[in-house]
């Protein structure tokens, strides 16, 4: 089958023809149709990362059809489904944290298209426990881009509580997602941007937004919480000044800068700082139930499996209008 594949960090992928995979005994074999590129598969590539799979099939928003199921797989699944694949794709669960329903932070989780070959491909082997059936009002190029902004985002999402003022550092393909569920269930929603960038905050506006502006300035309202869906570490001392008392930032990113120091009164008064790593199955169902509720739209720009170099340098160079989705076969 073909393949882009990563033979080591800050070079090119490699179109290759490799072996198709066989799914064990938990597995599907699936043949894949769409896959979104994500920031954290730039990291990957550009070596932010530690210890990727080399050589690596990047990739781990897939959208594919079941075309093989392994023996011990349950009946969720038929030849011929559609399903997605997410980042998390395989924990042990046995350690403390699979038993204490935070698969998320496995210590033996394995990830699509960093510790395990992704989607970057014809075809993939997916554990069955870790995949997804998708809404049908989505197509497959539509669908691909929830599978990680939509999933990730929303864990974040979900840290923020019943926050009512709610700030979203970084507008890009997470925090549009996001910005339309909040939206749903009624949050005051500020969107914060680069310095400048009048666009967006008038597309952050237009999306319904009570207020939009540079991730320099602060909003007429304190927040109860903020999301920094960039991976810009001073953001979490600007984001904190615009916390009322008791809330809370959450950082939704893989990878960030570092973060400079800042007085302990910025973060008195109870405010919080964490980060969300990875999701868990649950965050997937409660995401894929009210996704298409809200309806959450995604903004894709297609390219062919051949051209997963030129997206991911155009992503790199921000030069996207929406999410780059590779489309594989028909
Ligand atoms: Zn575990
Ligand atoms: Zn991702």
């Amino acid at each position: 089958m073909r393949a882009m594949v990563l033979d080591k960090p800050r070079q090119r992928l490699q179109l290759r023809d490799v072996e198709k995979p066989r799914p064990d005994r938990r597995q599907l074999l699936v043949r894949i149709a769409t896959c979104a590129v994500c920031r954290t598969d730039l990291h990957v590539a550009d070596g932010e990362l530690p210890d990727p799979k080399l050589p690596l099939i990047p990739g781990h928003q897939i959208v594919g059809r079941v075309e093989e199921i392994g023996e011990e797989v349950d009946s969720k699944f038929k030849v011929g489904d559609r399903v997605g694949i997410p980042w998390l794709g395989w924990t042990d669960g046995e350690c403390i944290y699979c038993r204490s329903n935070r698969e998320n932070l496995c210590d033996r989780a394995r990830f699509t298209g960093y510790t395990i070959d992704g989607g970057y491909a014809e075809s993939t082997v997916a554990d069955a426990r870790f995949c997804f059936h998708l809404p049908d009002r989505y197509d497959d190029v539509e669908v691909a881009p929830l599978l990680c902004a939509g999933l990730i985002g929303y864990r974040s999402y979900r840290k923020t509580g019943d926050a009512r003022r709610l700030g979203i550092y970084g507008f890009g393909n997470a925090g549009q997602l996001i910005a339309q569920i909040a939206l749903y269930e009624g949050r005051d929603l500020s969107v914060f941007t680069r310095p400048g960038d009048r666009t967006t905050q008038q597309a952050a506006k237009e999306l319904g937004a009570v207020w939009a502006g540079g991730s320099d300035e602060l909003p007429p309202e304190k927040l109860d919480a903020a999301i920094i869906f960039a991976s810009v570490g001073p953001l979490v001392p600007a984001a904190l000044r615009a916390l009322a008392k008791g809330g809370i930032v959450v950082c939704g990113g893989i990878h960030m800068s570092d973060i400079p120091s800042f007085p302990y009164s910025d973060l008195w008064e109870e405010r919080v700082i964490t980060s969300v790593a990875n999701l868990t199955r649950r965050d997937g169902e409660e995401f894929f139930a009210i996704a298409p509720r809200v309806p959450v739209r995604t903004k894709t720009e297609t390219f062919s499996l051949e051209q997963a170099n030129t997206a991911l340098d155009r992503f790199r160079a921000g030069e996207l209008q929406g999410t780059a989705v590779l489309t594989v076969t028909e």
